[in-house]
């Protein structure tokens, strides 16, 4: 049986070593443990652990690369690295960057993946014995849905993007919990831990370039199992997102497989976990509708099923004796109301919430697709904020459609988020994926091209760095995570509930505890400085600390 190395390579970009950055995503877990299921020898290593030994390539029959868009630079160089150790060896691609049809046409691969591979996994596996015998059939069989083979001559034999697993089928695996103590102190990073796949929203954007919208309004009232379909064939959900296209509508894991997970990553020593899902408030949404969750609105949030999840995860030891911080990831504001915000403060009560609100246009937001109006998003902020959660407000530029009253609108709004609470402003630039409705857009110009652009950067650049000056003086617990590399004498910590890194000067003995700092200075708009008061605890970690 064919020994897979899969190599995590997600946002590592062109390949330098980043180092803030402390995600542990879903996507290669799950992958290792759908090949174990199939019977294969896997390891996973982060992209730093892979570059770093290059010579254990030897050891493995075949490489799969996970990867999104933007790394293309760092796959080019895995890559590089295991033609040049391992001269049998095959090369397999996935991830949202196999969706590129540039960075298939550019990198030196054997097989890729599109989209989710459940379903492609159990379909090629029970036809083929191993991933070197689809390499030898594709020639008879031609193109499998999910499926991508580059032949020997360059030509490319294209599947399209694989089915969506069902939920009984997302529900059969739980990703791999063992290799997340190969990434670099994956004790203080933010492990995500899939609770939604996919998601509810399938409304279209109003219009996409050349191809007027018919005004048939099927994807915003018509029956759930038509929304899949637009006579138009315009991609489903925000028109900047891929994951309608890629995912499906959105489907719930089992409140038992969850908690497995997390009670494992939990003993492990993992302090930091992120309930992973494109709308948290679609946890159990799902269960209500006999058809597929295609309206991003209603029904109402299932609070019953969130309550369930949120207990359940609360009752883990870790996670009660706050060891383990559990924290949500994004919501649109449609779905919030009195009733959930008052369960999410339950249990969440002083942690992080990300909310989705990209423009304070309603004009926009309409064009664009976004299933929520500037109000919602509001009221939104106010009762998270009011049930003691810390929100974080997404806005993007450049989305096409924009023009500057938009972006007026948006910048009359600031001043209301800081009086909500709002924490801080994630300020991004839109860029064209494929897949998606905006796909052949441009990819805009830089904020500070445009005066009322530069303006909202400016404006949102203060707002966040204000914010960091209230920090200062608070007592904070903090995860201490590895040295700084660009001042060694200090050490990168994390708050467990999320907020700025924060840099401490302390011996490297601290690494791998939780303490208690005090923010005393502001270094900038995404880093504060901290006085270590005492330690708290001190975590059983399965890495060696260098
Ligand atoms: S289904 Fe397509 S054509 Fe109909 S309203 Fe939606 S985007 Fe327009």
């Amino acid at each position: 049986m064919d020994r897979i190395v899969i190599v995590d390579a997600n946002a590592r970009g062109r390949g330098r070593r980043l180092s803030t950055l402390d995600v542990i995503g879903v996507g290669p877990r799950l992958v290792a443990s759908l090949l174990k299921s199939y019977g294969y020898h896997v390891d996973l290593l982060p992209y730093e652990l892979f570059i770093s030994n290059p010579s254990a390539a030897r050891d493995f029959d075949v490489l799969a690369v996970s990867y999104m868009v933007s790394d293309v630079g760092a796959v080019r160089r895995i890559i590089e690295i295991w033609r040049k150790v391992n001269r049998g060896g095959i090369v397999v691609l996935g991830g949202p960057g196999t969706l590129d049809a540039n960075s298939l046409m550019e990198l030196d691969f054997d097989i890729a993946f599109k989209g989710e591979v459940e379903v492609t996994f159990s379909n090629i596996f029970s036809r083929y014995g191993s991933l070197y015998d689809i390499l030898y059939s594709v020639r008879e069989v031609g193109a499998l849905p999910g499926l991508v083979i580059k032949l020997p001559s360059g030509e490319i034999v294209d599947g399209g993007i694989g089915p969506w697993a069902p939920r009984d089928v997302v529900n059969r695996i739980v990703p791999d919990v063992d290799s997340v103590t190969k990434y670099p102190y994956y004790w203080a990073s933010r492990v995500y831990v899939e609770v939604v796949r996919g998601c509810s929203n399938f409304y279209r954007p109003a219009s996409v370039g050349g191809d007027a919208c018919l005004n048939c309004d099927v994807c915003r009232s018509g029956p759930l199992n038509l929304r899949i379909r637009c006579p138009i064939n315009t991609p489903p959900g925000c028109g900047y997102c891929s994951v309608p296209v890629i995912h499906g509508p959105a489907r719930s894991r089992d409140i038992d497989g969850v908690t497995r997970e997390v009670k494992a990553l939990a003993k492990i020593g993992v302090t930091r976990i992120v309930l992973s899902a494109p709308d948290f408030l679609d946890y159990g949404r799902d269960l209500l509708v006999k058809d597929l969750l295609t309206d991003p609105c209603n029904p109402k949030p299932n609070v019953d099923a969130i309550d369930r999840l949120l207990a359940s995860l609360s009752s883990i030891t870790e996670v009660s004796e706050g060891i383990t911080t559990i924290s949500i990831e994004n919501i649109k504001p449609c779905l919030i109301n009195e009733e959930v915000a008052k369960i999410l403060g339950n249990y969440l009560r002083g942690t992080v919430v990300y909310i989705g609100v990209e423009s304070c246009s309603d004009r926009l937001l309409k064009y664009i697709g976004r299933p929520s109006t500037c109000s919602d998003s509001i009221r939104a902020v106010e009762l998270l904020s009011r049930y003691g959660l810390r929100p974080y407000v997404y806005l993007m530029h450049g989305v096409p459609f924009e023009c500057n009253e938009d972006i007026k609108i948006t910048l009359g709004c600031i001043d209301k988020f800081k009086s909500l609470g709002v924490e801080k402003i994630v300020l991004y630039r839109f860029t064209p994926l494929p897949c998606t409705a905006f796909g052949n857009y441009p990819r805009p110009e830089p904020a500070v091209m445009n005066p009322a652009k530069a303006k909202l950067y400016r404006l949102v650049t203060e707002f966040n760095r204000a914010q960091k000056y209230r920090l200062v003086n608070r007592v904070v617990d903090v995860v201490i995570a590895s040295r700084y590399s660009r001042n060694p004498r200090y050490l990168v910590s994390y708050p467990v509930r999320h907020g700025p890194v924060v840099l401490v000067r302390a011996s490297t003995r601290f690494i791998g505890t939780i303490a208690a700092v005090r923010i005393s200075e502001v270094g900038s708009d995404r880093l504060v400085y901290g006085e270590l008061i005492h330690v708290k605890k001190r975590l059983k970690l399965y890495q060696h600390i260098q």
